[in-house]
């Protein structure tokens, strides 16, 4: 039997990497003008830094996470990457700087979930995080970056989803009134919600189960527990946010049941989502976790950030061809046809020769498929120093010198 890649699995083929280098371009573009600064963490991470970082009532924890011993250690494949990057965070003391500290990452996360459409076990996140302000500014100019960065993709029709968990203090009333209002069905609520009603009672309002959330709509649990009221402090930051995005033009929603599925949330939480992409309709989740750092053994430290799903993006866009070589040496010469492709290559050109000395035809239907240009290289023109070059494109048929050739590959 032939082995396959993993169930939830994608490779990514050279066919596609267009694609994922625009949207990778596109990132380093728009964060780095913004001062935000590339950050690469491990793969893999102490299991307690997800369990202490992400949440011990999360479904990430609590079911998604590959987890796997090694010397008596446990370790685990990063579901998720803010976790890491408040690590490294504390690990090279980055609180001493004067803040902001902002960074970006890419790469892959897992997470052992039913693989379905925009849905893996392997996946991609691009995301940001900005750490050391309180002030709403930073909430906005995250939500703006985001913005853009889906802007420079060409992704115009997105709605952005903003609220406001408040914090702890203000939560406490909304989770006593919100089980107050889910304690009539609790009994016909999902495992999941149950063991949510006495840990983490806000995010029964994330559940995806089909039954639950039948049951919400028939005791109106949205109406009858109504929205989270801010203290004085949360109510104000709420309300700069929206300042600060009417000011930078950003278009939002408000969403009072938009809670998200991490537990480190505080205050502000945003979802961008796309009509354009079925049930599993978010690109990007973020939102502030003032109290992560600590969480983690470092000083107090407000930050807000955000991740995007790049498989999710990637459906988005429009695909891209794959790119073409500049030339292919067309010759019955070997030696000639290596020099001439290595001559180019240190011009700073894609160029390859036939390794098998094939019929011209055939090395010319080569040609045809992977390169811009053919340079027919026979015997008249090794001694009488010329090149035939064939636009692959338009199929002109032209004789020049190795500088014109160079020229003509530039333009
Ligand atoms: P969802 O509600 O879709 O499960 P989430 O709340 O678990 O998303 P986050 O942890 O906030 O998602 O991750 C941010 C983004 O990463 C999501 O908006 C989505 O685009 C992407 N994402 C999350 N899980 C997956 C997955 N299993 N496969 C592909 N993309 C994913
Ligand atoms: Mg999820």
């Amino acid at each position: 039997m032939s082995i396959k890649a993993p169930k939830g699995t994608k490779d990514i083929l050279p066919s596609e990497i267009n694609d994922w280098y625009k949207i990778e371009n596109a990132a380093k573009e728009v964060f780095e003008k913004a001062n935000f600064k590339e950050i690469r963490t491990p793969i893999f991470e102490d299991t307690c830094l997800f369990e202490r970082g992400v949440g011990d009532t999360t479904d990430i924890v609590n079911k998604e996470m590959y987890t796997f011993i090694k010397s008596d250690r446990s370790l685990t494949l990063r579901p998720e990457n803010t976790a890491g990057v408040v690590r490294a965070y504390l690990e090279h003391n980055f609180y001493r700087e004067s803040p902001p500290v902002k960074f970006w990452y890419k790469g892959p996360m897992f997470r052992y979930e039913r693989p379905q459409a925009g849905r893996q076990r392997q996946f991609h996140q691009v995301g940001i995080e900005m750490f050391g302000i309180q002030d709403a500014s930073a909430d906005a100019e995250c939500i703006m970056l985001a913005v853009e960065f889906l802007n420079k993709l060409g992704l115009n029709d997105l709605i952005v989803e903003i609220n406001s968990l408040g914090c702890p203090k203000c939560r406490q009333e909304y989770k006593d009134r919100l089980k107050k209002a889910i304690a009539p069905f609790l009994d016909g609520l999902c495992e999941d919600c149950k063991n949510r009603f006495e840990k983490n009672p806000l995010r029964i309002l994330d559940c995806k189960n089909e039954e639950c959330n039948r049951l919400f709509e028939k005791y109106n649990l949205k109406n009858t527990v109504s929205s989270i009221k801010l203290c004085a402090e949360c109510d104000d930051h709420y309300k700069k946010l929206k300042k600060y995005l009417d000011i930078l033009n950003v278009k939002y929603e408000e969403n009072t049941f938009l809670v998200r599925g991490l537990d480190y949330y505080t205050k502000t939480v945003f979802e961008i989502k796309s009509n354009n992409l079925g049930s599993q309709n978010a690109v990007c989740g973020g939102g502030r976790y003032d109290g992560l750092v600590e969480t983690l053994g470092g000083p107090h430290t407000p930050a807000v950030g955000w991740a995007m799903g790049m498989e999710r993006l990637n459906s988005l866009i429009p695909n891209s061809e794959t790119s073409k070589i500049d030339f292919f040496i067309v010759s019955d010469n070997q030696p000639e046809a290596v020099k001439l492709t290595y001559k180019l290559r240190n011009k700073g050109f894609s160029a390859e020769f036939d390794y098998n000395t094939r019929k011209f035809a055939k090395q010319l239907e080569k040609a045809s498929k992977i390169a811009r240009f053919a340079v027919i290289l026979g015997e008249d023109e090794i001694n009488n120093n010329y090149f035939t070059v064939k636009n692959l494109i338009d199929s002109q048929q032209t004789k020049m010198s190795f500088d014109e050739l160079c020229e003509l590959a530039k333009s």
